[in-house]
């Protein structure tokens, strides 16, 4: 790490998921860089669940990782429980994820912060921009000191006018214990960047001893842990389990009877929450119906006394987060060691913002994380990346590294933000990509590794290690398509293809459902000198061919049929496949084109070939 100067390339304000990726990427493209965050010792924290990637998130953290991201390695050294999510699913929608030791993960992105050349870290909290008109020149820190650059990234997650709420009561903070950045908010608002205000919610955290494990299902994790990067070869931090409860008809009695105490419904607060991660009272209201909900118990750390109840996030008083969590079975003499909480802050409007995360409107000024409206860590970083990369290539004088719908999930998350906006914390889905048989985590190194190598910013390890496997996998691919059988040759191997006299490469073979790459190798054993991860990825690689191409010509057929126009009658409701949420805001804005129905917040591609599809067979039932 290097002595603090004066004056820098880039400047990254906060020191979060957002911060640390985009300050990461920014020094490794080779601009002289600052961190500047309000606490050493908060850089890499976790504010809320003790755990990385998932359904979509995970697909994130490869991607981040092919471009030679910190985020990966950072989880693969703090996972203490990892599970490859949908295993029995296509690889499409597979989803990595590893609950993690909240002290592990710290340290672990601290020492990478430490290990990066051209970044220095200084601790003080942001209090202005030193502005030249409308561009930005510099920071100004609550300590007095000044430092100038020429690109600053704002990546100060749930900080901005921060107010946490807990029953009827309300505090200022950024996050439990943290004071929020007020004077920056203020300028913003000065500089007429349109903003709204969101929230969050967390769950109590509960000591580990007052829990009765024994009563309880417990939950492993995988066998053989799948890593986040693609240069880990083995998880080594110990692994633990997690257990699962539920909550009780009792538990949402009492939440029913104390409704008019939480936050959330006491009206104490107006910004709109995450949807797809609600709190506990959300679901006992919203899903009236449910007797019950699961309770995941997740280790804080290995020698942490704390554990996280997900699932049960809450804006209630204390002393009924007390009652109620003590309803559920093993919990019925636990101790609340800190209690759940709202969190309401600012965001930026991301319509304010270019494909770089620059704001249109102040020149210099790029923005990733929280601030944009988005939740989680990996959507925050997979954005810190994006700006890091753009404001370093700014300041190099290098052509903008923009990412495509068809490339990536970032692309997709980007071009949602700034297309669409959001009213609600964005979160990332795999059901949010038109291209998601492309889009797999298995393939983010191949989509997206040879951008990172064009630009120059990859490490030499990640190159070598890239070109090793790739070229094990050309070569196999090679054979794969050069071997071929008869149908009749086929068969006598014990494989049901159709009798149509075609010949079909190893490669065709592969493809259909039924057949393995350890029948291919009966076949023609002298493919078995491949090692395992070429075997793998070339089964894949051949298994979604033929499903890629199918979902291209969708995505095409989507694309030209943009004009055609819905009826203001349409039955959302009644559209078997379509989530109640899209129904819902689709029966509300009513568009009246499939182009207009595409650009309401949260609108998915699979949703709008839904809509397509019915109106495709009301055409012809009317032509009929
Ligand atoms: P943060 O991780 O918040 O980092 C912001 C950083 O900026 C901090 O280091 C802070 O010290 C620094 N900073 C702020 N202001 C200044 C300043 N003026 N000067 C210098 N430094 C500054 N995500 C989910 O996916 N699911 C959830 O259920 C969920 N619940 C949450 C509950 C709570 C209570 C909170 C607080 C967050 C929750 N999140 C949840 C969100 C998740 O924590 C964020 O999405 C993620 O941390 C965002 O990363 P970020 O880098 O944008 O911001």
């Amino acid at each position: 790490m290097q002595d603090v100067r004066a004056i820098y390339d880039v400047i990254v304000i906060g020191g979060g998921h957002a911060g640390c990726e985009a300050a990461a990427a920014a020094a490794r493209y080779g601009a002289q860089t600052l961190l500047v965050t309000n606490r050493y010792d908060t850089i890499g924290e976790m504010s809320c669940n003790p755990a990385i990637g998932g359904l979509g998130k995970g697909h994130l953290v490869r991607e981040i990782d092919a471009l030679d991201g910190v985020m990966g390695h950072v989880a693969d050294a703090a996972g203490i429980q990892f599970r490859l999510l949908n295993r029995r699913k296509g690889p499409a929608v597979q989803g990595p994820r590893a609950q993690s030791d909240r002290k592990l993960y710290k340290a672990a992105m601290q020492a990478a912060l430490e290990n990066q050349d051209n970044l220095a870290i200084y601790a003080s909290s942001v209090e202005r921009f030193v502005m030249d008109e409308m561009a930005v020149s510099g920071v100004e820190t609550e300590d007095g000191r000044t430092f100038k650059a020429g690109a600053v990234i704002l990546t100060t997650g749930t900080f901005l006018r921060g107010m946490i709420h807990i029953g009827q009561e309300r505090i200022a903070a950024g996050r439990y214990g943290e004071k929020p950045s007020v004077k920056l908010a203020e300028q913003l608002y000065g500089l007429g960047l349109p903003m709204g205000r969101l929230k969050t919610g967390t769950p109590a955290r509960l000591h580990k001893h007052s829990i009765n494990w024994d009563s309880l299902d417990v939950q492993p994790g995988d066998a053989e842990p799948v890593p986040f990067s693609f240069l880990t070869t083995e998880i080594t931090t110990p692994q633990v389990p997690c257990y699962i409860t539920r909550t009780t008809a009792q538990t949402h009695e009492i939440i029913r009877q104390n409704l008019h105490a939480s936050a959330v419904y006491g009206g104490a607060i107006e910004g709109s929450g995450p949807r797809y991660c609600p709190s506990i009272e959300d679901k006992v209201v919203r899903f009236a119906e449910k007797a019950s909900h699961q309770v995941f118990l997740e280790p804080e750390g290995l020698d942490s006394p704390l554990i996280y109840p997900n699932g049960v996030s809450t804006s209630l008083p204390e002393s009924v987060q007390h009652d109620f969590l003590r309803t559920l079975p093993g919990l019925e003499n636990v101790t609340i060691v800190r209690p759940g909480y709202a969190i309401e802050y600012d965001y930026v409007d991301p319509r304010s913002l270019d494909a770089t995360l620059a704001l249109k409107d102040i020149d210099g000024l790029y923005l990733a994380g929280q601030i944009n409206g988005t939740t989680g860590y990996e959507e925050a970083a997979a954005q810190g990346l994006v700006a890091g990369l753009n404001a370093a290539a700014r300041c190099a004088g290098d052509a903008p590294l923009t990412f495509e719908r068809s490339n990536s999930y970032i692309g997709v998350m980007i071009d949602d933000l700034i297309t669409r906006g959001t009213k609600e914390p964005y979160r990332m889905f795999t059901s949010r990509a038109e291209y998601r048989l492309r889009l797999r985590a298995d393939n983010a190194d191949q989509r997206l590794t040879p951008i990172a190598e064009q630009r120059g910013f990859t490490s030499k390890v990640r190159r070598d290690a890239f070109h090793v496997k790739q070229g094990e996998l050309q070569r196999l691919h090679q054979k794969l398509s050069h071997y071929s059988l008869t149908p009749k040759q086929a068969e006598a191997h014990g494989l049901r293809v159709n009798q149509d006299g075609k010949r079909r490469s190893a490669a065709d073979l592969l493809a259909l459902p039924a057949v393995e790459f350890a029948d291919i190798v009966q076949i023609w054993p002298e493919l078995d000198v491949f090692n395992s991860t070429a075997k793998d990825q070339a089964e894949i690689d051949c298994r979604y061919a033929v499903y890629i191409a199918r979902q291209d010509a969708e995505v095409e057929a989507l694309r030209k049929d943009r004009n055609i126009r819905v009826p203001l009658d349409f039955d959302y409701a009644g559209l078997a496949g379509l989530s109640s949420e899209l129904a819902e805001k689709l029966a509300k804005a009513r568009p009246t084109d499939l182009a207009a129905a595409s650009n309401i917040d949260g609108m998915t591609p699979a949703a709008l070939a839904l809509i397509l599809a019915q109106l495709q067979r009301r055409r012809a039932q009317s032509a009929a």
